[in-house]
């Protein structure tokens, strides 16, 4: 099945006892049984919900993957899977890595022993040397959060065998429409499908995709063990997203190139972070591993200031000034000040996050009216 019938179709079913063609909002928290143990496969919300169920069989055939398991957010999905190792275990991961997951791993599952190195995976002939045989996991997030660096999932993926470790692959920023990791050997996905997946801002979810019933198996005892599940409606949100997700990505590709292309030649703008520029370092890896380059785009100004890049952001008048991406309507962001703010000033400029850095999460508006408001701000 092609993409666009895919996200349309797979997984989902017209509701059998109705033949309504959406999948029905089951807002119950139990299921009546015939007798003890005589159910139809339902028994209390937080163990399944046939709305979620559907969500979960949709987002698995999303990533061409066997299982999917769903939670009430991406942070949720992340921590479910961190059950997975025992104290002692290591998790090598990359150190441009969204600010939550660091937080997780360092604040919270650090403290229950699980030990974490944070490394520069742009290069993954980098990842070898730092694997022992403690090592459990490799953890991806590609491309990155500010700086869209991408990163090699097919020779992640090799390293991970050799090593007798798990590869997951954080694919919030490409979505299932650009990149499959479990394609090119990842053993789980994870995606924060708040953003793309959602697309409409108005629902926060996470999910773990996977192929490997073992893993599978493990995921759905921690999603009703732990309990961290998503409500009905969100799952709804969800599978209504899913829907389109192949048209709005297309457009957020075309306006994310056309975007990168008026920003580089603009004489206030140092440089333009966006993966498909030819002479992008990781170009080559983008384009065999991504369909597309996607609509996040960051970009550095000639003024190098905290000054400089509040009074851009405060001048737009579409692009609005908020956290999060994905969704319909274009955001703008100063990640300095806002998504990694709690990262010193030093340590964050030593990685290549300058004080006048601006995050683009670029909708699915007309191009022109994006770019003509880009131009008055920045004038
Ligand atoms: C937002 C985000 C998360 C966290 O997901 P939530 O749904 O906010 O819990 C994880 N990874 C990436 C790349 C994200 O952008």
């Amino acid at each position: 099945m092609k993409s666009a019938t895919k996200f349309i179709h797979a997984g989902v079913h017209p509701d059998p006892s109705t033949g309504a063609i959406m999948t029905p909002i089951f807002q119950t928290s139990t299921f009546v049984q015939d007798g003890p143990g005589k159910h139809k496969g339902y028994e209390y919300a937080r163990t399944q919900n046939p709305t979620r169920t559907q969500l979960q069989n949709a987002l698995a055939a999303s990533e061409n993957g066997e299982y999917g398991i769903s939670f009430g957010s991406g942070l949720a999905a992340t921590d479910t899977l961190l059950k997975l190792f025992k104290p002692g275990d290591e998790i090598i991961s990359t150190n441009d890595l969204y600010g939550g997951t660091y937080r997780l791993m360092r604040k919270v599952w650090e403290t229950y022993g699980l030990k974490f190195k944070f490394i520069d995976m742009s290069n993954a002939d980098n990842i070898s040397k730092h694997v022992t045989p403690a090592t459990k996991m490799i953890w991806v997030e590609t491309p990155t959060n500010p700086l869209i660096r991408i990163i090699d999932i097919k020779a992640c993926a090799a390293i991970a065998k050799k090593a007798g470790a798990l590869l997951a692959v954080d694919n919030t920023f490409a979505s299932p429409y650009l990149q499959n990791p479990l394609d090119l050997g990842a053993d789980m996905v994870m995606h924060s499908a708040t953003k793309y997946i959602g697309g409409h801002s108005d629902v926060v979810h996470g999910c773990i995709i996977t192929s490997n019933k073992e893993i599978a198996d493990q995921l759905y005892f921690l999603q009703n063990a732990c309990g961290a599940v998503p409500g009905p409606q969100d799952c709804f949100l969800l599978l209504r997203g899913l829907k389109t997700l192949h048209v709005r990505m297309q457009r957020h590709c075309e306006n994310g190139e056309q975007i990168a292309h008026f920003l580089r030649q603009h004489s206030k703008v140092a440089k333009v972070h966006w993966c498909g520029f030819e002479d992008h370092p990781n170009y080559a890896i983008a384009k065999t591993q991504m369909r597309g380059f996607g609509g996040m785009i960051s970009f550095e100004l000639k003024d190098n200031t905290v000054a400089a890049a509040e009074k851009v952001l405060s001048s737009t008048k579409l692009f609005a000034c908020a956290e999060s991406l994905g969704g319909v309507e274009s955001l703008i962001g100063h990640p300095a000040s806002m998504t990694h703010a709690s990262i010193p000033r030093e340590e964050r400029i030593a990685n290549g996050l300058v004080d006048s850095l601006i995050r683009l999460s670029v909708g699915i508006e007309d191009a022109e009216d994006l770019i003509e408001d880009l131009k008055q701000a920045l004038g």
